[in-house]
């Protein structure tokens, strides 16, 4: 079978659907992608952050791993998500991040600092193996604790012990999204079914068959090799295949609310307070502000196969309410909030989903929710499945994927 003739077809056109699809499309391959919302990329892969992770919050894992998994992924981030569209990282890089030891932390500054010393040596390994820099910027990976007198104008040392300046980012995540659909929509290699929802994929002689839903009518189409990716209803399509999840998962609802408004890098520091069940803010430049409050804008949670409608079922007074709670948290925290001035219109208070192994939150020390390295692909003969884990990765499993759809590594047989 020719590359041309070979049906693949990827469910759910977020982030890692869509990468794989142009890595696909480059490599010679045409892909039929499923989609159940109206649009690409409008869900987790949209409302999120953007922090592309070098490991400094996952100093719970005292094994390193998911640290390494998130350096790995964050220093090809750039470079392979380039091969794909035109994003340029001075167009979407936000202010570097803070780390802000909050007075109940789970780790205090010594043992904190030890950890992002492990990163910034793996980070240097990396980079002198590779030659790449991470986000196509930067050589070095840094983390310095600020001296006591530097730090009020931060965080507010009521409830702020220690800061360290890093040299962590993110890259706002709907420009990103913005240029992805773009380049999907125009390669002629890839065919999207929008409003289209995959009700089940069955092993047939001849290959898999999906079932998929559109306009209330019931389809069903038959591919050679099958890639699900959809994050939210990810487990419940692998289910219809008879694979399970490799243990213990949790479905979260987090707000990742916004505020549209240009912002000098003065106004606000992009700032993650660590470590346990507390929030961060982004400033994005003259692409606004991003900010939550664990306690109050993780809504929802669900160890259901398939994670409920939850982008439905608030209304704009009750998001509104989330978001203006979260931001009161947050003032106490970081005094320059207090100094911000926005009209409400400008305000977004989108939420998320969050698909990971465990099912006990992040305030409890032993919770699995602090790694993040048991996540990635697995392959039962041609049909793939991929927990994303962090949008840190999408880029590197995208490479991942395409790998194994192209024969390059050996996929294990369903057993
Ligand atoms: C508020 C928030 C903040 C976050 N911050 C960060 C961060 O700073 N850094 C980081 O690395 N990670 C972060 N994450 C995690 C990150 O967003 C996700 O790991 C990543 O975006 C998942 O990408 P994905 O492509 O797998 O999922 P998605 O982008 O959600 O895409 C899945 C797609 O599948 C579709 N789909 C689902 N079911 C079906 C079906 N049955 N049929 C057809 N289509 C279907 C969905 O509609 C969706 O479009 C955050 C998450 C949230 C919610």
């Amino acid at each position: 079978m020719t590359k041309k003739e070979k049906r693949i077809a990827i469910i759910g056109a977020g982030g890692l659907g869509v990468c794989t699809a142009l890595e696909l499309s480059k490599r010679g391959y045409k892909v039929e992608i499923f989609e159940e919302h109206h649009t690409p990329i409008q869900k987790a892969s949209y409302a999120n952050e953007g922090k592309i992770h070098v490991g400094f919050i996952f100093a719970m894992d005292r094994s390193f791993q998911t640290a390494k998994k998130m350096l790995d992924g964050a220093i090809h981030f750039m470079d392979y998500i380039q091969r794909w569209a035109d994003i340029d990282p001075e167009e979407c890089i936000s202010t570097p991040f803070y780390y802000l030891v909050h007075k109940e932390s789970l780790l205090n500054a010594e043992q904190l600092n030890q950890h992002y010393q492990k990163c910034a040596d793996y980070f240097a390994e990396l980079h002198s193996k590779t030659q790449k820099k991470y986000l196509g910027i930067f050589d070095d990976l840094e983390a310095s604790l600020l001296p006591r007198n530097q730090m009020e104008g931060i965080g507010n040392p009521e409830f702020i012990d220690d800061v360290f300046k890093t040299s962590e980012y993110s890259l706002e995540p709907r420009y990103v999204a913005q240029k992805l659909t773009e380049a999907l929509m125009d390669d002629p290699n890839l065919t999207v079914h929008l409003s289209t929802k995959v009700l089940g994929v069955s092993e047939k002689e001849n290959g898999f068959k999906i079932k998929f839903e559109q306009e209330g009518e019931i389809y069903s189409e038959t591919f050679d090799e099958v890639v699900n990716t959809a994050w939210n209803g990810l487990l419940e399509i692998d289910r219809t295949m008879g694979i399970e999840p490799i243990g213990e998962w949790s479905h979260r609802y987090k707000f990742g609310n916004k505020i549209l408004i240009p912002l000098e890098d003065s106004d606000l520091p992009s700032a993650t307070m660590v470590l346990g069940p507390f929030g961060d803010t982004v400033n994005f430049r003259d692409k606004g502000a991003f900010c939550s409050w664990y306690p109050i804008g993780r809504t929802g949670w669900s160890t259901d196969y398939r994670a409920p409608e939850w982008d439905s079922m608030y209304s704009e007074q009750q998001r509104m309410k989330v978001f203006k709670d979260s931001f009161e948290e947050l003032k106490r925290r970081i005094p320059s909030l207090e100094r911000l001035n926005f009209p409400i219109e400008t305000v977004d208070p989108v939420g998320g989903v969050i698909l990971a192994l465990g099912n006990s939150d992040v305030d409890v020390e032993k919770s699995r929710l602090h790694d993040r390295f048991e996540i990635g692909l697995r392959s039962f003969g041609k049909y793939h499945t991929i927990d994303t884990g962090k949008y840190t990765l999408i880029p590197f499993l995208a490479m991942e994927v395409a790998d194994r759809v192209a024969g390059k590594k050996e996929a294990y047989a369903l057993s």
